[in-house]
């Protein structure tokens, strides 16, 4: 056990300096507490090479774009780069939450479907493609990410899924309502998608009913 001799405290593991007053410890070391994670340390290495390869392909993209002028041949007046940067910025976004433990699956999962769909109205609004975004991706994004939502509401049992679900769930009924309320033609994506909801939801109530109102009782402190 080593010692300061200034607070007069032992102090256990190899630490070299005394943690109240930074003073050299004195005395014989005993085996760390916190060992050495060569896994962890390769982890952080290729964080950081991941990052440095997407801050160079950002600065790339920004360099062919404004200073070599290089655009889409069908969209010579968009700025693609920053679009692109966008989507890097984006990725690296998700990537840094990968790498922090202990958030939720499904949390992780809303987050980063809900970040996409965003990138992606930006993106297909620029590049003509916004009808492709509205009626087939984001309403196919939103039913998978309710299903694979369930399984993960069906696995946690914390009940710290079912909150996403439930949000999700209204993200999937708003185009139903404004749709409704235009008396415009629901696109049959929606519709499944609205199918998938009602369903996913019922299922919820009737394997997790339980876990659902304690859920709820907990959050919002009732
Ligand atoms: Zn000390």
């Amino acid at each position: 056990m080593k010692k300061c001799q200034y607070c007069k405290i032992a102090v256990g593991g190899n630490l070299e300096k005394c943690p109240l007053c930074q003073s050299r410890l004195i005395g014989e070391g005993e085996a760390p507490y916190f060992p050495e994670h060569p896994a962890l340390q390769f982890r952080s290495f290729l964080y950081k090479l991941q990052m440095f390869i997407a801050w160079a392909v950002i600065i790339a993209s920004l360099g062919m774009d404004f200073l070599l002028g290089m655009k889409f041949p069908s969209f010579p007046d968009l700025h693609w780069s920053f679009i692109f940067t966008m989507w890097v910025v984006a990725v690296e976004f998700c990537i840094m939450k990968q790498f922090r433990p202990g958030t939720a699956s499904a949390r992780k999962l809303t987050v980063m479907v809900f970040i996409i769909l965003v990138l992606l109205l930006v993106t297909s609004y620029c590049f003509d493609f916004l009808w492709l975004t509205k009626d087939w991706i984001i309403p196919i994004a939103i039913a998978a990410t309710l299903v694979v939502n369930f399984v993960l509401t069906m696995l946690d049992k914390q009940g710290n899924a079912i909150t996403y679900l439930l949000t999700e769930l209204f993200f999937g009924l708003i185009p139903f309502v404004v749709m409704y309320t235009l008396k415009r033609d629901m696109p049959m994506t929606w519709g499944i998608c609205l199918m998938v909801s009602i369903a996913v939801l019922a299922a919820a109530i009737i394997f997790r009913g339980r876990t659902i109102a304690r859920e709820f009782q907990r959050r919002f402190h009732l």
